[in-house]
């Protein structure tokens, strides 16, 4: 019988998409017997064993015998679990924040081989002067590792409004840069390593993380609010990111809310950041609004002490948080919303007033089905995202890594897309 030329076509499609879902599985869920993966992705376990045996040769899982017996035991022999490579490939996650760089080497499975951080304030750095300083910190942080990683990728965390295609930054209000191509500016600058960069937004990457790993597992309808500085929001809707037309969306921090209000960082008056943001926050306690992480920490030490003046500030801080939460439950309905970074620190002094401004702002059904909450994954959100951001090329084709296992040269600069986190959601919870 001979077969079509389409027919071999759709038949490597159908394989590709499910070498994407079992890898994306294990990377979710940790070690899954072959039986659990049937179950789980619905296929036949010949089908199963062919798919583990493609990603064992690609060097991103590996099969071991269970370290303790079942609680049940079974007939037959016992099962053994699948699992992420850990000498697989990897991200280089870099964090650039108004008052610090982290980074980290983060492989598949979320594994996190080393991390470092080091305090400065990219506010008074130029870009370049900033991105020497994360290579210098990545190159101790390497160091410190018996084995080199297999690096697939960088995955870069910027607080600012980040063109998605190739990381340009339109602008960091909170960094005071304005119309850097800090994408290629990274990749020049990281010309050694010779690997492919992706530069996300900090709000976008937090919420991707929280999303598949945190306080937004298992909905379809999510959006992460995070504040360093400044504040953003990452947005799910439908089990997918909602980035706009070219990643520049969930800049909620500069929705107007005053329009004769102060100016704000963007260079527009009365936005929501200029009501809600560290500076805001800062200034109605009375302390420096540039004092940073360290004035943040001041206040709240004093809340805890019960000082009224840090009590009432952060109530305010929480009444505003309510009117803008409301205007996002109106407008994408979502089942959860997180507050991430500093909204999470401040959310038991702020969350009574956060709660009655959205009670009374909300709309009634959207308003009563809303669950708010605190992300999970704390500061490693960001990081965990840009790993996503890096790794995302290989979970949508894991044939992509050659039969060799050599993660180095195998994704391709073509345009970067946003990590799409369909395939986080069981089919009964995503509703398209
Ligand atoms: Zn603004």
């Amino acid at each position: 019988m001979v077969r079509s030329r389409a027919g071999d076509i759709a038949q490597s499609e159908i394989r590709r998409n499910n070498l994407s879902r079992m890898l994306s599985e294990l990377h979710l869920r940790g070690s899954l017997t072959r039986s659990e993966l049937a179950a789980s992705l619905r296929l036949n376990r010949s089908t199963v064993a062919s798919l583990i045996a493609e990603l064992a040769a690609r060097g991103l899982v590996w099969e071991r015998l269970r370290d303790k017996p079942a609680p049940q035991p079974t007939p037959g022999r016992p099962s053994p679990v699948v699992e992420i490579c850990r000498e697989g490939p990897a991200a280089l996650a870099l964090e650039l924040s108004t008052d610090w760089i982290r980074a980290a080497v983060i492989g598949l499975g979320a594994c996190v081989a080393v991390s470092v951080r080091k305090d400065l304030s990219l506010a008074s750095s130029t870009p370049e002067q900033a991105l020497d300083e994360a290579h210098d910190l990545v190159g101790s942080m390497l160091g410190r590792l018996d084995h080199g990683p297999r690096l697939a990728a960088i995955g870069v965390s910027a607080p600012g409004a980040v063109r998605a295609e190739d990381g340009y930054v339109y602008n960091a209000p909170n960094l005071g840069w304005r119309d850097v191509p800090l994408g290629s500016l990274i990749r020049s600058r990281f010309s050694d390593l010779g690997v492919p960069v992706f530069v996300g937004n900090d709000a976008d990457l937090a919420a991707c993380a929280e999303h598949m790993r945190g306080s937004g597992r298992g909905t379809a309808d999510f959006i992460c609010l995070w504040g360093e500085g400044g504040i953003g929001a990452g947005i799910v809707v439908g089990g997918r990111s909602l980035s706009g037309a070219a990643g520049y969306a969930g800049e909620v921090g500069h929705m107007t809310v005053d329009p004769d209000g102060a100016q704000c960082h963007c260079g527009s008056h009365g936005c929501w950041e200029t009501k809600v943001g560290e500076e805001a926050l800062l200034r109605r306690s009375g302390r420096d609004p540039n004092g940073g992480s360290a004035a943040v920490a001041d206040l709240l030490e004093a809340a805890e002490r019960g000082e009224s003046g840090a009590l009432a500030a952060m109530a305010e801080s929480g009444r505003w948080l309510g009117i803008g939460i409301a205007g996002l439950v109106n407008v994408f309905n979502p089942s959860r919303v997180a507050l991430g970074g500093l909204y999470a620190r401040i959310n038991p002094y702020a969350r009574q007033a956060l709660e009655h401004e959205l009670g009374r702002r909300a709309m009634p059904a959207p308003g009563a089905m809303v669950e708010l909450t605190t992300a999970s994954l704390g500061a490693d959100a960001l990081l965990l995202g840009a790993a996503e951001l890096a790794l995302a090329p290989i979970l949508r084709n894991p044939a992509i890594v050659p039969l060799s296992g050599d993660a180095t040269v195998i994704i391709s600069r073509r345009r970067a897309r946003p990590p799409s986190y369909g395939w986080t959601l069981a089919p009964a919870e995503a509703r398209r």
